[in-house]
């Protein structure tokens, strides 16, 4: 980091970097993101954040735990929010470390709008999210000319935990040709059986990806008719990715961590 021929924003006493650590792979993490880790006081981080993320903090840093862990309820968001806010004031740099991006399926805006509100001073650092880094990992490209012009994120669930009725299933499943879910193992079954009737074909080809990106990835290929049966078939666990579309087909040529590494 000393050699590099710019330099990097100061962290300041009483900021807050809301930052994304990318899928797994440490590798994957920005240098800003780096430099947040070596340069913390407190680093208040999720279940998502890879351990091998967290052993780059620096020695002295205070480390909060934020998440799930153990069937345990996640820390309340209100009180993760008031949290930073309380950090903060103390005078730390407070490092609030999220799994892929922030601002993608991991409420840092609703923490981000709290920060705002209570004029705590606060930057964004954008992670590499899974639904793109993670599916590359898999061989998997979020687009190519040959398949697709366009691409969604969808979360698998709402906040009640159910298949979300806020997603028109009828008009994502005709506009968009790759969908990429996130949340989305547990009601697998239910979400494709949703895009086969709004008219995707059964034997569209579909993958999970799970862990990606860390020593414990896996993949299972399938179709809409099959993927839940396989992935549960397989023992996959969470946190995992759906992706259904032409593009899953390219794998069988890209999957370079086995072809090339
Ligand atoms: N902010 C995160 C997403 C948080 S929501 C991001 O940008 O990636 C949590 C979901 O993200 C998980 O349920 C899973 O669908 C996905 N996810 C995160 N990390 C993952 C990984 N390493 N492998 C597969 N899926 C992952």
């Amino acid at each position: 980091m000393d050699r590099l021929p710019f330099s990097l924003p100061d962290f300041l006493p009483g900021h807050v970097w809301l930052v994304g650590a990318g899928p797994g792979d440490p590798g994957l993490l920005s240098l800003l993101a780096l430099h947040a880790l070596t340069h913390a006081d407190v680093i208040v981080y999720d279940a998502l954040v890879d351990p091998r993320v967290m052993a780059l903090a620096n020695a002295g840093a205070i480390l909060e735990f934020a998440g799930k862990r153990g069937g345990k309820p996640s820390a309340k968001q209100p009180d993760i929010s008031n949290r930073l806010v309380i950090l903060a004031r103390e005078g730390n740099r407070v490092l609030r470390l999220k799994g892929g991006d922030p601002f993608v399926f991991g409420r840092g805006a609703e923490e981000a709008l709290t920060l705002s509100k209570a004029a705590v001073p606060f930057r964004v650092v954008p992670g590499i999210t899974s639904g793109i880094g993670g599916l590359a990992y898999a061989g998997i490209p979020a687009t190519s000319r040959e398949t697709n012009s366009a691409i969604a994120f969808v979360t698998g669930h709402d906040a009640s935990g159910d298949v979300p009725d806020s997603v028109d299933w009828e008009h994502l499943a005709k506009a968009v040709p790759v969908l990429v879910f996130y949340m989305a193992l547990k009601h697998l079954d239910r979400i494709a059986s949703r895009l086969v009737a709004a008219g995707r074909r059964p034997d569209e080809p579909a993958a999970v990806v799970s862990r990606a990106s860390t020593p414990q990835q896996r993949v299972v290929v399938g179709t809409l008719n099959d993927i839940a049966l396989l992935a549960q078939r397989e023992g996959i666990e969470p946190p995992a990715l759906v992706v259904v579309g032409e593009v899953v087909r390219l794998r069988q040529e890209l999957n370079w961590q086995i072809t090339f590494s």
